[in-house]
């Protein structure tokens, strides 16, 4: 049998059999929210007292969630909030929530949409104005005589990308509204988010402020555990295996969801191989996966120019010239251009476009001093040349220059 058939073979069969590794995969999924938050008992009961008003018919307060990814903001939210719609319903009080995550719903016109929909008002998909919509949706409110907690999950997306236009009319609905009232929540993943809003909108929406802090190593430990118990058949995981996840996740930034991903990906990494045991080997190998498919995943979406100045620095490096200073990358960023009929942007954009590709790391881009010549910056490639040329191979206007031979190096090899 050729080689390939024999691993389809043993996928199939390994599926029939059953996992071995894995009892229930579904619970390591981002979006799951588990019954037991551990180490948010605070959180929790912070965020309650803020909301429990409504269970007496009064409007409670806006207020503002923050803190970095993987920190507990959005499950201990939802958490919250189930229990508080179920006790509202045992009360019989009229109260509606309307979840939006707006980095996953995109633009402000679709996120008003989102709010409309979760009272039952449907909207065009695109056509109206927004202030259109706006004032459909503040109708639409008043009409059903309730209390309304709006949560706006990474609020800092829209706030980035179109201002606080939104969530300056949101924050002020109440005092157009005659017979209904609105709170607003809104959760940030970006700390310095509250500098981007007018201060009008800070203060109505900063109310009552929750901080989420990243988990210490014990913390994710304990996290992962727990949702380890359900999701894994028994003793198919090692003691040591959960233990690196949660110290490379806290290496990090303390990111649960990074921890929960190195444990999903340990074990399907085991379970193709037929181990019956997730080991600290597979942790290490499904970290290196992860950072590979996050690279892929950035060079995919960068934008065009950012793609060219990051293959100039990738042809540099290949003819030898590990560390370039920002004038040959400029050169050379100009001539691709001229190559693919693209007219070239100003040096100090290209400029800007390496700090950007530094801070994602694809770049590394740093100071150097040249004595009494001045400074200058020498930027390298952040990340390994085999996966740039993989990733420029599979695009269709940048296949052809991964090979390409500069005319002219300032500095030659
Ligand atoms: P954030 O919204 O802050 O980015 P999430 O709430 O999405 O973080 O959490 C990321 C993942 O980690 C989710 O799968 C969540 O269920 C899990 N998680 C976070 N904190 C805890 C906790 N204290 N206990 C159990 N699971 C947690
Ligand atoms: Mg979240």
């Amino acid at each position: 049998m050729e080689k390939q058939e024999i691993m389809l073979r043993e996928i199939f069969d390994n599926f029939l059999k059953g996992s071995t590794v894995f009892r229930n995969r579904e619970v390591l999924r981002h979006d799951y929210v588990p019954d037991n938050l551990p180490h948010r008992e605070d959180h929790i009961c912070r965020l309650a007292e803020i909301v429990t008003p409504v269970l007496k018919g009064s409007l409670c307060s806006n207020g503002l969630i923050y803190g970095k990814t993987g920190t507990g903001k959005t499950a201990v939210t939802k958490f919250v909030l189930k229990q508080l719609g179920e006790k509202a319903f045992e009360l019989g009080s009229s109260l509606r929530m309307s979840f939006v995550n707006c980095r996953v719903t995109g633009t402000e016109y679709r996120v008003l949409s989102a709010l409309c929909s979760s009272i039952d008002v449907k909207v065009p998909f695109t056509g109206l104005a927004v202030g259109e919509v706006f004032d459909r949706f503040k109708r639409a409110v008043d009409s059903r005589d309730t209390l309304l907690i709006v949560i706006l999950d990474e609020i800092d997306t829209i706030v980035k990308d179109r201002g606080d236009v939104l969530l300056y009319e949101l924050t002020r609905i109440n005092t157009s509204l005659r017979k209904s009232k609105v709170a607003v929540l809104g959760i940030s993943n970006d700390l310095r988010f509250k500098e981007l809003l007018d201060p009008r909108v800070l203060s109505t929406l900063s109310e009552e402020e929750i901080v989420f802090s990243p988990y210490n190593a014990d913390e994710l430990q304990n996290i992962l555990e727990g949702r380890a118990e359900i999701a894994f058949q028994e003793g198919a995981l090692s003691n040591g295996a959960v233990k690196l996840c949660a110290a490379l996740a806290a290496a990090e930034h303390g990111d649960a969801r990074r921890a929960l991903d190195l444990l999903r990906v340990a074990g399907e990494l085991a379970e193709r191989k037929g181990d019956r045991r997730v080991s600290e080997d597979h942790v290490r190998q499904a970290e290196k996966r992860i950072e590979h498919d996050r690279i892929t995943e950035t060079l995919r979406t960068l934008p065009t120019h950012s793609k060219i100045v990051l293959l100039s620095v990738y042809l540099l490096s290949r003819s030898n010239i590990a560390r370039s200073i920002t004038g040959d990358i400029y050169n050379l960023y100009c001539e691709l251009c001229d190559e693919m009929g693209l007219s070239p942007l100003t040096q100090r954009r290209v400029s800007g476009l390496i700090n950007e590709l530094d801070v994602i790391g694809l770049l590394n881009s740093r100071v150097a001093s040249l004595g009494r010549y001045g400074r200058t910056r020498k930027t390298s490639l952040g990340v390994p040349r085999r996966i740039v040329r993989e990733r420029f191979a599979e695009d269709e206007r940048l296949r052809h220059m991964v090979d390409y031979r500069p005319r002219y190096l300032s500095c030659p090899p």
